[in-house]
């Protein structure tokens, strides 16, 4: 999870090395929590979720999955807090089911409020959750160590940078996620 734009769909393409997600090229258009079933090699199957981007879009509800699409709302205001309480259902219904949680935050923003706020969620709700930094590319290595430092500290765990551009950090990634499909 994470919010709009934070490179979630361009993260799950690199990893499983195929276009399966949809990169949105414009945030808070139409955007759909899917559900992949991951097979790789000789380890156990798992579910993964993609969980719609918080920060924008509101969320009607089609048959059998949910679909959030931005317009149709009174004001741009009535739009948000619609928004805000769909992710929140979503986000209730998905980890009373305990799920491992892996929580996506851009690593040029360190900090930012709504992503703290998805940490609660995840921390209170996810047996085992870790905290991925995005598009570490754009970093030099000044401002990358800066930034990881910020990151740490915020969320209190140690934060796995990434990039779906250069592939950095994928590995870890498998590896990380091989961890917390077996602990807790
Ligand atoms: P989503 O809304 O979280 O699914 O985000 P997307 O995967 O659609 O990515 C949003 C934008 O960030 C797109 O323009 C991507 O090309 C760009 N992006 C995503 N991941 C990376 C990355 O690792 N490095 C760089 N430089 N850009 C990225």
């Amino acid at each position: 999870m994470g919010r709009s734009n934070v490179g979630k769909s361009s993260l799950i393409n690199a990893l499983v090395r195929q276009r399966v997600a949809r990169t949105s090229g414009a945030p808070g258009k139409t955007r759909l929590a899917n559900v992949y079933l991951v097979t790789r090699g000789a380890a156990a199957p798992f579910y993964l979720l993609d969980l719609p981007g918080y920060g924008y879009a509101r969320a009607p509800r089609r048959s059998g999955r949910v679909a959030v699409e931005t317009g149709g709302a009174a004001s741009p205001e009535d739009a948000r807090r619609a928004s805000q309480a769909e992710f929140e259902a979503i986000v209730r219904v998905v980890f009373e089911r305990r799920p491992a949680g892996l929580l996506l935050v851009d690593a040029r923003h360190p900090g930012l409020a709504s992503d703290r706020a998805a940490w609660q969620w995840v921390g209170a709700s996810a047996e085992r959750a870790a905290v991925i930094a995005t598009k570490i590319d754009k970093l030099g290595r000044g401002e990358r160590i800066r930034a990881l430092r910020e990151l740490e500290s915020v969320f209190e765990t140690s934060v796995l940078p990434v990039s779906a551009v250069t592939g950095e950090g994928l590995d870890q990634l498998w590896k990380l996620i091989d961890q917390l499909k077996t602990s807790g």
